[in-house]
């Protein structure tokens, strides 16, 4: 089940966290993956790891809130594996602070990074799926653009505006065989929620009806389900992998 065989994917945000838990779980599942982030060091570690493991996987380095790196990283995609299937817009950032302390650059860097690259990667790729007549895009969003969080109103805005877009292109792009989807991560461990304090992190798991934080593989299962050929029928929908925090 779940089968990528041959597909092609690129997953931003893939040298760490979800973004690495994905790029290795398409590899396993038989996709040729590209993976893209800002270092390149780590991205060539993740694709080694692909390929010890059977896989293809190739590197692209670039800063996704750079307007000109989506077609590039997209193009580089098609060049190496002769088309792209699969794209999942995963890289992120947060600058989180209360409202009248926020600094403008704390509101731009999060929106050009969460939600500005997503645009640029997704026009880039719906070109090619539309052609292709077969896609599948995958946004990972957050339990917060859907419940809001003190202290995030840029992360927030970023996450529900990934949603709207979601919505928005799953019906630009049905009659063309692309599905569009989004997954909304509770909290997981990663380099993003390893800097709250040990108080924070029991209160937040206190919250939660399954009583830990998730993992980037729990991310990974939701996104390989979305990219596969038994999710045909699923699109617009945002898929909550947060434990039951919110429901
Ligand atoms: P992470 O461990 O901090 O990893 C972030 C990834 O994004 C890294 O690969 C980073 O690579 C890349 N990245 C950041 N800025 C970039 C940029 N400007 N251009 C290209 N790549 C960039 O974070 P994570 O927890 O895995 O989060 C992944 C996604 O899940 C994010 O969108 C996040 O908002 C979302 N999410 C996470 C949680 C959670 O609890 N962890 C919950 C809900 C949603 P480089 O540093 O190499 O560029």
């Amino acid at each position: 089940m779940f089968s990528l065989k041959d597909k092609v994917a690129l997953v931003t945000g893939a040298s760490r966290g979800i973004g690495k838990a994905i790029a290795l779980a398409y590899g396993r599942q038989g996709a040729k993956v590209m993976l893209c982030s800002r270092t390149e060091s780590t991205l060539n570690a993740v694709a080694d790891e692909i390929r010890a493991a059977g896989g293809e996987a190739q590197v692209f380095a670039g800063d996704v809130s750079d307007l000109s790196v989506a077609d590039e990283a997209v193009a580089s995609t098609v060049v190496a594996f002769g088309r792209m299937d699969i794209l999942v817009n995963n890289a992120g950032i947060t600058r989180d602070t209360l409202i009248i302390r926020m600094k403008d650059d704390d509101w731009a860097n999060v929106i050009e990074t969460n939600l500005t690259g997503p645009f640029a990667f997704t026009r880039a790729a719906a070109k090619v799926m539309m052609k292709q007549r077969y896609g599948r895009i995958i946004n990972v969003s957050s339990v917060v653009g859907m419940m809001g969080n003190a202290g995030q109103v840029n992360y927030a805005a970023s996450k529900a505006g990934l949603i709207g877009i979601t919505k928005s292109l799953a019906k630009e792009l049905g009659s063309r065989n692309v599905t569009v989807n989004a997954i909304a991560p509770g909290f997981i461990v990663t380099d993003m929620t390893d800097g709250l304090s040990d108080d924070m992190k029991a209160k937040v798991s206190s919250a939660i009806p399954l009583g830990d934080f998730g993992n980037a593989d729990d991310i990974a299962a939701a996104a390989c389900y979305l990219a596969s050929d038994e999710a045909r029928y699923v699109t617009g929908q945002t898929l909550q992998v947060d434990g039951g925090l919110l429901m």
